[in-house]
């Protein structure tokens, strides 16, 4: 968990829409019925792409059409986009002679190998072959040395002689993490390019005279879908509630924190059934009764549990131009309030001045204010267009990212306080125009066991080659080095990397204190900096 930072304001605002009894018992009506359905097995954890994202996106289609939102996507009130699933081998064969080899067992492809198809009875003149016991043993006073690096300078050297592919074996006590990385970005191979384990069955395996080699490796995509509508009170502002509704499946993305063997659906009710449900009732409160000076954008994001696809894809594609959204609320994870602190962590309060004024002290609620703008979810995407937002969270507990989250866990008094919270807050805004965006520290990010860090915040959905700078840490060594937010980071030193595993690996090459040139890409013009660990 991030670092939160507690303030106390001893002041209570008016209170508009709470204390409903009636209104409050069809709201809970409501929410059961939504977390209930969104959290059924039938959806089978909500995966984005899945069948069950499907099932789940039509009924927040019907709801948002039920509640009178007119569609904002582009299909409809779907908006789609792309999640990249990175490589997958859609077919290889490795024939020795008479013997056929087991994938996985006895060879792999590497991930950025080029696909092949031949036979040859002349092995030595159409194959390649390296032997990394003499490899490492040549560079062994060599602490710069990167295999990677040196399998594809081989790999060109194989390609420049003639040859169909290059085979690498290991035959030493040097271990090597060489593997099939699938979401590797790494620059495509000259050659097709085989690594070969022992049980390949040759000591020497350049004396292989027979070969026959097919290999056909694909780029997987699935389609998410975020549902959008809106309440157009013909405004000049527009302010945009979100929520994600996808979530873990199965496990599949390994994004599930369940140890067991069984495979089991996660179901996902507070993560974010809940936060999808209160959007649903939030809508149409917005629609009914919701003030007239602004319009509002009502979001259900897919692909969260990925990296935030969804509100990135939708922060680029707007229905709305982004400079007439005046703020973001972001409901992730509302249905688990503790019964007797009743906490709540409203994140992104030090994104805009009027916030202390509009939020108040929360009545009944106990809240954590937590000043970043950034976060673990949806929010992120917007503050990075310096709009100013506020992340609703009642906490996290033993079910987070397990089978176990499930609907009769939720405490639904406590998501009627956080949706009451948010009606009023939008009810005492008496402006129309623009919120004033203020600037905040990056959430403290998870501490790594790096000797040294650059201060940057990754991009993981970034597709290109290189590290995309998402945000940039104030005082630390990467922003003294004046890299900004947009670069492509491509080079540390000497070590060229291609993703952010590559990334994290060159890094692990320094020590802190040391200062070294890193290579960056802005724009089209590739630049160098001076950057001191
Ligand atoms: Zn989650």
């Amino acid at each position: 968990m991030k670092f939160l930072l507690v303030l106390c304001l001893g002041f209570t605002l008016p209170v508009v829409a709470q204390n409903n009894k009636k209104e409050d018992k069809k709201l809970r009506k409501d929410l059961e019925r939504s977390i209930t359905y969104l959290s059924d097995d039938k959806l089978e954890g909500r995966r984005t792409g899945s069948k069950g994202e499907k099932l789940a996106y039509e009924f927040i289609t019907e709801e948002f059409k039920d509640a009178g939102l007119t569609p904002a996507g582009t299909n409809g009130y779907l908006q789609p986009f792309t999640v990249n699933d990175g490589k997958t081998i859609k077919n290889t064969e490795l024939r020795f002679g008479s013997k056929n080899l087991v994938a996985g067992d006895d060879y792999f492809p590497l991930s950025n190998s080029v696909d092949a198809k031949f036979t040859s009875v002349d092995a030595a003149s159409d194959v390649m072959f390296l032997d990394l016991e003499k490899t490492f043993s040549e560079n062994s006073t060599n602490v710069h040395f990167d295999v990677h690096q040196h399998i594809s300078e081989i790999a060109k050297k194989a390609e420049a002689s003639g040859r169909k592919a290059l085979f690498v074996y290991n035959n030493s006590a040097t271990k090597d993490d060489i593997s099939f990385v699938a979401k590797s970005k790494a620059e495509a191979l000259a050659v097709p390019v085989i690594y070969l384990r022992p049980s390949a069955g040759k000591t020497d395996p350049s004396s292989i005279k027979d070969v026959e080699l097919s290999l056909d490796i694909d780029e997987e995509s699935r389609t998410g879908h975020n549902v959008i509508g809106i309440v157009n009170n013909k405004a000049n502002y527009t302010i945009v509630l979100g929520a994600h509704y996808d979530h873990l499946g199965y496990g599949e993305d390994h994004n599930s924190l369940y140890s067991g063997k069984e495979k089991m659906i996660h179901n996902g009710a507070d993560d974010n059934a809940s936060g999808t449900a209160a959007l649903i009732e939030l809508a149409s409160w917005l629609k009914r009764s919701g003030p007239k000076k602004y319009n509002y954008l009502l979001v259900a994001f897919s692909g969260e549990e990925l990296g935030l696809y969804g509100s990135k894809y939708f922060i680029d594609n707007s229905p709305v131009e982004i400079n007439k959204i005046s703020y973001m609320i972001n409901m992730d994870m509302i249905g688990r309030m503790n019964e007797t602190t009743h906490g709540l962590t409203i994140g992104g309060y030090g994104t805009s001045p009027s916030w202390p004024a509009l939020i108040g002290n929360g009545g009944s609620l106990n809240i954590k204010f937590d000043s970043s703008g950034t976060g673990p979810s949806d929010h992120t995407s917007f503050y990075r267009k310096d709009i100013p937002v506020l992340f609703f969270f009642t906490g996290t507990h033993m079910d987070y990212h397990k089978p176990t989250d499930d609907a009769d866990r939720i405490n639904y008094d406590g998501a009627i306080a956080v949706i009451n919270l948010i009606k009023n807050i939008i009810s005492n805004d008496n402006n129309s125009g623009k919120l004033a965006f203020t600037k905040t520290r990056e959430a403290a990010t998870v501490k790594s066991s790096f000797k040294v860090s650059l201060g940057i915040m990754p991009d993981y959905t970034f597709s290109g080659t290189g590290v995309l700078v998402e945000g940039v840490s104030e005082g630390r060594a990467a922003q003294k080095a004046g890299i900004k937010a947009g670069d492509v980071l491509l080079q540390l030193g000497e070590h060229k990397f291609t993703d952010v595993m590559s990334y994290m690996s060159a890094l692990n090459k320094f020590n802190k204190g040391e200062s070294t040139v890193v290579k960056i890409k802005r724009g089209s013009e590739e630049i160098a900096l001076n950057v001191i660990f």
